[in-house]
């Protein structure tokens, strides 16, 4: 399964690359945030300011206060290091909160673009990609940016700027040492752009199983039913447990290479630290050097420790972030197929006839899935289609709603290609009825009303009485406003099928598109559900994938798909009056079910092979 068209995972980042996204990033967001960034960076300034000058004071108070004993000057002093500490602290305060505002917006946007970036990609995007492992990754990835900015403000704001004051105070009281202490700054920065090169392969590979874990538990979950009915629970909690086992490994890993810098780096200062104090304290101890200076020299020297090592662990924090942003771009700048076309018009609609033209497609090249296909859905009628499974009759439908591009020939509405019109128009002149109808977060009433946003709620319940469900809705314990979804009421199958359908009725598009439930529907409801379609059908072009004998029998016109080619068309009459054709052949072999065409000793279904008897009149 493709993942998000990533890279490898060997694939060594460009020089310059945290440079690019970082850019990017501020480029597309910086200047909303001119005023807090002004803001963060002067708190960080005062932060490294107050921080030298801590460093710096040691020198006066070694010299005036130990060696001078000057005690005039004591409360001074001591009042500069009160205030600079209480300053520091509203200044390390100003900053981590202006910092953790923009992070939090800017994890807010990006949801918002990702989101509004998923809704526009087609539908073969998501075939191609798991729901829950891509919304996994999609937050993992969200954070990363968050962290990249704020990181990079931190680390160079703050550290890299007390960094310079302290090695200004430590310069100015004595160069020479100062030079011997940097000494350890080249095999630092060795250490760091190793550890990165190596984290950076690991990090992209701990995103990838997080958010398969994450994807594997939500799947499990949302099939609970499947897994408790074919007892899948030990199974899949060994499967998912060996992922668990897997992401923790990885963590673990994220962490010994990360934190490897924690004893290279104190090693290293270790040796700067001890080398200083050996040479400052021979100094003063064989030549009499007044204390103060290297005072002043080592606590700048102990204080520039922390903000070194945070800059380059920054560097390989970076790293980890970097993975993230770069992921989510890459989802960002996916170009959503099914473009509208330049020019497009808007479709309009007079009679609603649809008319397939030596339609030729394919999910992959190698596959053709439909073939020269030709038929006309007259405006105002029904059309079924009736086909073995994998015949091609979803893919039909797929197709006139233009979720992917034809390979050959074309599909009209009224004279009109749909591949030169709007989507916009065309979607708005379709509405469709899926065989697992899908109700959203939300009312009961926003759920019809997704089917034209404009519909007064009037519109609504007469929709909902015309889809047989204006009583069932009425009984539940806030009626219309009831929630349903994830965290509202449960409705049982047929409800939710009538709550689709009245979305469609509400939709008043000409053009109906049915894929027939193949779900087991008790024979009450089925009726109820029949009589809800037999309104909405009313007047509107109907191009209905049937697995009824009913639809089929009172179909105004049969097409009969094999192997993604018309083999027969006709009505119900005029097929069955070839004893050889295709459809009567399936009549003899399939009596009263009816559910679809077949080869002679297939099963038809494939989802839900013990269907009750269709609810259909004759047989
Ligand atoms: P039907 O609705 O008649 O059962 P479909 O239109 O679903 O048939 O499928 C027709 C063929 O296309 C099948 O061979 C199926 O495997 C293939 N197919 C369907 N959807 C996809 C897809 N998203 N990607 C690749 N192949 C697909």
């Amino acid at each position: 399964m493709p993942e998000l068209r990533i890279p490898p995972p060997d694939q060594k980042a460009r020089p310059g690359e945290i440079a690019s996204v970082v850019r990017r990033i501020i480029a597309e967001n910086g200047r909303d945030y001119r005023g807090s960034y002004v803001l963060a960076v002067l708190c960080l300034l005062v932060v490294s300011g107050t921080t030298a000058l801590t460093a710096w004071i040691m020198s006066p108070v070694v010299n005036r206060i130990f060696v001078e004993r000057r005690a005039d000057l004591v409360a001074a002093i001591c009042g500069v290091i009160v205030v600079a500490f209480i300053l520091r602290g509203l200044a390390t305060y100003g900053q981590a909160v202006t910092l953790a505002r923009i992070g939090n917006n800017l994890v807010a946007r990006y949801q918002r673009r990702v989101f509004e970036q998923l809704m526009k990609l087609g539908v073969d995007f998501f075939n191609d990609t798991r729901s829950g492992r891509l919304a996994a990754q999609i937050n993992e990835n969200v954070n990363g940016i968050r962290d990249l900015l704020s990181m990079t403000l931190t680390s160079l704001a703050r550290d890299a700027v007390t960094l310079i004051g302290l090695i200004g105070v430590m310069v100015y009281q004595d160069p020479l040492l100062s030079l011997s202490a940097l000494l350890i700054g080249p095999p630092l920065i060795y250490t760091v752009t190793h550890l990165q090169r190596r984290l950076r392969r690991i990090t992209r590979e701990s995103v990838q199983i997080n958010s398969r874990l994450i994807g594997a538990m939500q799947e499990a979950t949302q099939g609970i039913a499947i897994v408790k009915a074919f007892t899948m629970e030990d199974e899949l909690t060994r499967r998912i447990g060996v992922l668990v086992t897997d992401a923790e490994q990885r963590a673990n890993k994220i962490a010994r290479v990360s934190e490897r810098l924690s004893p290279i780096s104190d090693m290293l200062a270790g040796f700067a630290v001890a080398g200083v104090i050996a040479y400052s304290g021979y100094r003063a101890a064989v030549l009499g050097e007044p204390p103060g200076e290297v005072f002043s020299f080592i606590t700048a020297l102990l204080l520039a420790y922390d903000p070194a090592r945070r800059l380059a662990r920054v560097q390989v924090g970076m790293e980890r972030a970097l993975v993230n942003a770069r992921m989510i771009y890459e989802l960002l700048d996916l170009e959503p197929k099914q473009r509208d076309v330049p020019g497009a018009v808007e479709l309009r609609v007079s009679t609603g006839e649809v008319r397939f033209n030596d339609l030729t497609f394919g999910y992959t090249p190698e596959a053709p899935v439909l073939r020269n296909l030709s038929f006309t859905a007259a405006a105002g009628k029904m059309t079924a289609i009736v086909g073995a499974s994998g015949a091609g009759k979803s893919t039909l439908v797929a197709l006139l709603q233009r979720f992917y591009d034809l390979d050959g020939g074309s599909i009209e509405i009224d004279g009109q290609d749909i591949s030169k019109v709007t989507k916009q128009s065309l979607r708005g002149s379709i509405a469709y009825v899926s065989q697992q109808p899908y109700l959203f977060e939300g009312t009961i009433r926003d759920n019809i009303r997704y089917g034209r946003l404009s519909a007064t709620d009037r519109d609504i319940e007469v929709a909902a009485v015309q889809a047989a469900a204006d009583d069932f809705i009425r009984q539940q314990p806030e009626g219309y406003d009831t929630p349903v979804g994830e965290n509202g009421v449960t409705l049982s199958g047929g409800q939710r099928q009538r709550v689709s359908i009245a979305r469609a009725i509400v939709r008043r598009a000409p053009v109906l598109l049915l894929d027939e439930a193949t779900s087991a529907l008790d024979n009450e409801a089925e009726a109820r559900v029949q009589q809800a379609l037999t309104h909405v059908m009313e007047g509107r072009t109907t191009i209905v994938i049937a697995h009824r004998l009913s639809t089929v029998v009172n179909a105004d016109h049969i097409v009969v798909l094999e192997e993604g080619r018309l083999v027969e068309e006709g009505t119900h009459a005029s097929l069955m009056a070839d004893p050889h054709s295709a459809y009567a052949r399936f009549h003899r072999v399939q009596g009263a079910k009816g559910l679809g065409l077949v080869d002679d000793a297939k099963p038809i279904q494939t989802e839900a092979p013990d269907e009750p008897a269709t609810v259909g009149s004759s047989s």
